[in-house]
């Protein structure tokens, strides 16, 4: 399949679940004067206005910051989800909340999993505290109010009650704050669509890294281990961010969980960098680049001790490798699509649209772009995106990589053809017969093996009369003669000059004899051409004799088959001669 109908595919596919996504996204903002919440109908989300006040010391109880909003230090916020970025202070949010509803039970969701400590204050219309609540992620999971990946409070007004409601935040990561009211089955309803969503997202990541491990054993592949390890820790990253994990993997793991999310951030670079360095082969194609990467390897490792060390300086370092390596990883992908390398546009695809989502969603935690759904899960559909397109990358890749290796194999088989062949006759030449010999008798030192011996009489008158032209033809013929006489197991050459050889396994003395005074038929009783017009017959002389067995060398064999040869000259020519057991 073509890669444009591939990304047509693909993009229809995202518009689909975009739209399916933007349902989910629409909250029914009921913008109030101020911070007042008014719920009205039961089936809506509300999102309120909320005033703030970042108590640097972090030491305020709900009393004193009750005096600190009497003083008028708070302040309204800009946005509705207000978002401080890395290394905020304690912060405390305040709005008020009436019930024109019919309803009691309503819901405050805080949907920003990694928040460390977060607690829930509410004060009725006579001013005491009705509702104290503590939770967050240095909690562990089964101390929620509700258990859900996002901190859900369960609140309960009274038709026509008016309340207000402080928050404390404090996090050693970013902070937002998404706070959303909504009524029990709203919340249920909208929450379904997005944790089937966020199925999907693990669905697809647990095939991708499934398909692809067994990929990485049976093809025994570097770079599809590199692949599965970015998959794997991408997913544990978004299981992390999404609150997944901590609900269902480690609840207890409070320390980790903190951590879980820079870890995860570092693995996923280690194997990014790996794999972009195995794949581009920077070894050899760059050096310069090849080293860069190998330095990133070991700063995202050295990242991973800092943070289990001290964690603020562990997210510190994170948020500004992640920079460099992103800006390194295109500058490498445009690099090897310049250099030729097919592989780095699939890169560069996969790569540029995760880059983008991430860049949304990171942007949006530091506070610089406002925090929604869109830009809460950018990074993560990007990342769907990447996993698929990278694999196919990779797929495309390895074809190219068999198809490169198929190329050499058949240029080395080619090669090999013609160092064992002779160029004129198209027989064996004596260091293949040689090979063939030693092959066969190291496997069975007990078998019989045979070797004519075979030279052509008087040839140097045929070259005088003739030429050196019609000598050649003569051999060529004498090649083609033998290659229709013997069985394709036994093995012709020409040994040198118009002297040929042949080697027959598994054939005793009495049988090598048969097939030599066969072959001195046929050649006396085929013409070789007509060189002056008169058909031209020619004659051989055949030495025959059998190896010995045991350490008689290829050596010692030939010369006791060319011994009975020099016999069969001397006996008149045009006959065999077989070598005596004397040797
Ligand atoms: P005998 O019966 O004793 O074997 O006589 P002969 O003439 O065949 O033996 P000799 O070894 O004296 O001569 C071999 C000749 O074969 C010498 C050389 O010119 C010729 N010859 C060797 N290689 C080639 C070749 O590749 N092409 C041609 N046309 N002639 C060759
Ligand atoms: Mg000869
Ligand atoms: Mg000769």
């Amino acid at each position: 399949m073509g890669m444009r109908k591939w990304l047509w595919g693909l993009l229809a596919l995202l518009y689909a679940t975009a739209g399916f996504a933007s349902g989910i996204a629409s909250a029914d903002d009921a913008a109030d004067a101020g911070a007042t919440l008014t719920l009205r109908a039961d089936a809506h989300e509300y999102v309120p206005m909320m005033e703030l006040f970042r108590d640097e010391a972090g030491s305020r109880t709900v009393e004193d910051i009750r005096s600190v909003y009497d003083a008028g230090s708070f302040v309204l916020a800009e946005e509705r989800t207000p978002n401080d970025g890395y290394g905020a202070p304690v912060h405390w949010a305040r709005f008020e909340i009436v019930n024109e509803s019919e309803r009691r039970e309503w819901l405050l969701s805080v949907a920003y999993p990694p928040l460390d400590r977060l607690q829930l204050y509410m004060i009725d219309a006579s001013g005491s505290v009705v509702s104290e609540k503590s939770t967050g992620d240095a909690l562990p999971f089964e101390e929620r109010p509700l258990p859900n990946r996002n901190f859900v409070f369960p609140m309960e007004l009274d038709p026509g009650e008016r309340a207000t409601i402080y928050l404390r935040a404090e996090t050693e990561g970013a902070l937002a704050l998404p706070v959303s009211v909504s009524s029990p089955e709203r919340f249920v309803g909208k929450e379904q669509s997005v944790v089937l969503l966020l199925g999907c997202y693990y669905g697809i990541m647990l095939i991708m890294i499934i398909y692809n491990s067994v990929l990485a054993v049976s093809l025994r592949s570097k770079a599809y281990l590199y692949y599965v390890l970015i998959n794997v820790s991408t997913l544990f990253l978004y299981l992390t961010l999404n609150g997944t994990a901590y609900q269902y993997i480690w609840p207890d793991a409070v320390w980790w969980n903190n951590r879980a999310i820079v870890f995860f951030i570092c693995l996923s670079h280690v194997a990014a960098l790996l794999f972009t360095r195995n794949i581009l082969n920077m070894k050899l194609e760059s050096p310069r680049l090849y080293r860069a990467f190998t330095g990133l390897v070991v700063l995202e490792t050295a990242n991973v001790a800092v943070l289990f060390v001290d964690y603020p300086t562990g997210l510190q370092m994170s948020i500004y490798s992640i920079v460099a390596i992103q800006l390194l990883m295109i500058a490498a992908c445009v690099a090897g699509w310049r250099n030729g390398s097919h592989t780095a546009k699939y890169f560069l695809l996969g790569w540029g649209v995760f880059m983008i989502g991430a860049m949304l969603s990171s942007l949006s935690d530091a506070g610089w772009l406002p925090m929604t759904w869109w830009t809460t899960y950018a990074s993560q559909a990007g990342s769907a995106f990447q996993a698929v397109v990278l694999s196919w990358g990779l797929a495309d890749h390895i074809q190219r990589m068999r198809k490169e290796k198929d190329r050499a194999v058949e240029l080395m088989k080619e090669s090999r053809r013609l160092a064992d062949t002779d160029e004129l006759t198209g027989l064996y030449n004596r260091r293949y017969v040689s090979h063939v010999f030693e092959a066969a008798t190291r496997a069975r030192p007990g078998r019989a093996v045979s070797l004519l011996m075979i030279d052509v009489d008087h040839f140097k008158k045929v070259n005088d009369t003739y030429g050196h032209e019609a000598g050649d033809q003569v051999l060529r013929e004498m090649g083609q003669l033998m290659k229709s006489g013997f069985p394709r197991t036994d093995v012709l050459g020409r040994f040198g000059g118009e002297e040929f050889m042949v080697l027959l396994p598994d054939t005793t003395i009495e049988g090598a004899r048969i097939a030599a005074d066969r072959l001195i038929a046929a050649v006396r009783a085929q013409p070789f051409g007509q060189p002056k017009g008169q058909p031209l017959y020619c004659t051989v002389s055949i030495g025959v004799a059998q190896w010995k067995g045991g350490d008689e060398t290829f050596l010692q064999l030939i010369r006791r088959a060319d011994e009975a040869l020099y016999e069969a000259k001397r006996e008149g020519r045009n006959r065999v001669s077989i070598a005596g057991k004397a040797g």
